[in-house]
């Protein structure tokens, strides 16, 4: 492995995973729901393979359906016009749209400004890239991680390239406020900055908090590239179909680089994305208040179990403070979890620069069945 890339051998998803199988704990560590997409939009990859719909190489932008269904999806929750044809992208899930954003866009020595904690592919990424992190801490603060804006201006230099945001943020819940969204939008315009926006929880969003697309904020459509996954927003993480939308010059970087990592993926399951794109309000509404009932399952138990609970704004995880509990090492404490508890969590701390900073926390995901949340917070409680 080359030096870039040499800390980052194995995703804390996939050891956490892993651990779960190897002792037949509850997994609430890597984010995939337990429960699969649903069944019209199964029954259109279906067609689509059988009528032979993307069994070839699809267009390397994307089927023009998809494209077109993303297009209208953000036209119709956002009211952002773009055009299907040169300012969207279908990528292999939202992690190569990533990947491949920074590969596109970062110089060797640029710096990248991530908040952090921050999703693990972004060090990575920002790594293969030869960019620099530069990462903007979010801290606790009323029961929430809170951005610090004079922080997050102060962490901007001469050589910064590209802000690397994720609004709702995994693996806080935070939501950035419109507020936040406009003065960050201002800060990019004054410095001439690039901003990704990992979006890929759009739909997930309670207690009045709302998702703003960083790329409707004054002079930020031509500067900004965001970032969508069906994955997350359709319970299909298996597909793998993410896209990028964005101004055709951004766009079309990130395509460039997109051509020469995988050209093209998921074929039929292209077509059958988008018609779930075109789904009804109800389904996204209906997803989203599914995913808040087991918000609340999960946050009310795991402070019955004595956790600190920072409850989301967004995402479907919840990060706890083990503080409470007499723990202080987050790593130590999810190792042992499987045995203790039969429970499976996330140490926050691979999520951040300063390990320190990150310590206390740990992750769980509150995409599971009832029951299963159920069982893990009795299985917490009982420890
Ligand atoms: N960004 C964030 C913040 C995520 O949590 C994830 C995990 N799903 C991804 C990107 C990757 O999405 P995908 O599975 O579509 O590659
Ligand atoms: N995004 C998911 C999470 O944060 C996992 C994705 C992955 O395993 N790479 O848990």
């Amino acid at each position: 492995l080359n030096r870039r890339l040499a800390a980052f051998g194995t995703t804390i998803f996939a050891e956490m995973s892993a651990l779960a199988v190897a002792t037949g704990s509850i997994n609430l560590g890597q984010g995939f729901p337990d429960t699969d997409g649903p069944e019209e939009v199964r029954e259109a990859a279906v067609r689509a393979l059988r009528d032979g719909r993307g069994n070839q190489y699809p267009p390397g932008p994307g089927v023009p359906e998809l494209r077109a269904a993303i297009a209208a999806h953000q036209q119709r929750r956002y009211g952002l016009s773009w055009d299907p044809g040169t300012e969207v992208l279908v990528t292999a899930g939202a992690t190569e749209a990533i990947a491949a954003a920074l590969l596109a866009l970062v110089e060797p020595g640029d710096e990248v400004v991530a908040l952090e904690p921050y999703y693990d592919s972004y060090a990575a990424s920002i790594a293969m890239a030869g960019g620099t992190r530069v990462p903007v801490t979010l801290r606790p603060h009323e029961g929430h991680f809170r951005l610090d804006l004079d922080e997050l201006r102060a962490a901007v230099t001469g050589r910064t390239r590209l802000l690397l945001l994720n609004t709702p943020h995994n693996p806080t819940g935070t939501v950035l406020t419109r507020a936040e969204l406009a003065a960050i939008a201002e800060l990019a315009v004054e410095r001439d900055l690039l901003v990704v926006t990992d979006e890929v929880y759009e739909h997930l969003v309670f207690d009045g908090a709302e998702h703003l697309p960083l790329a409707g904020f004054p002079g930020m459509r031509e500067r900004t590239v965001g970032i969508g996954s069906a994955g997350k927003t359709f319970s299909f993480t298996g597909w793998k179909v993410g896209w990028v939308t964005g101004s055709p010059e951004l766009v079309g970087a990130v395509r460039t680089v997109k051509q020469y990592l995988t050209y093209v993926a998921s074929g039929p399951f292209q077509y059958a994305i988008a018609e779930a794109l075109a789904l009804p309000d109800s389904y996204f509404e209906e997803y989203r208040r599914t995913m808040l009932a087991r918000r609340d399952i999960l946050t009310e138990g795991l402070t019955a179990a004595g956790f600190g609970v920072f409850r989301p704004a967004g995402t479907y995880f919840v990060t706890a403070d083990i503080r409470p509990l007499g723990e202080k090492d987050g790593f130590a404490f999810c190792r042992a979890l499987p045995e203790r508890a039969g429970v499976v969590a996330v140490p926050n701390a691979v999520f951040y620069d300063d390990r320190e900073a990150g310590a206390p926390f740990v992750r769980f995901a509150f995409c599971k069945r009832e029951e299963v949340l159920r069982e893990a917070v009795e299985r917490l409680r009982a420890m």
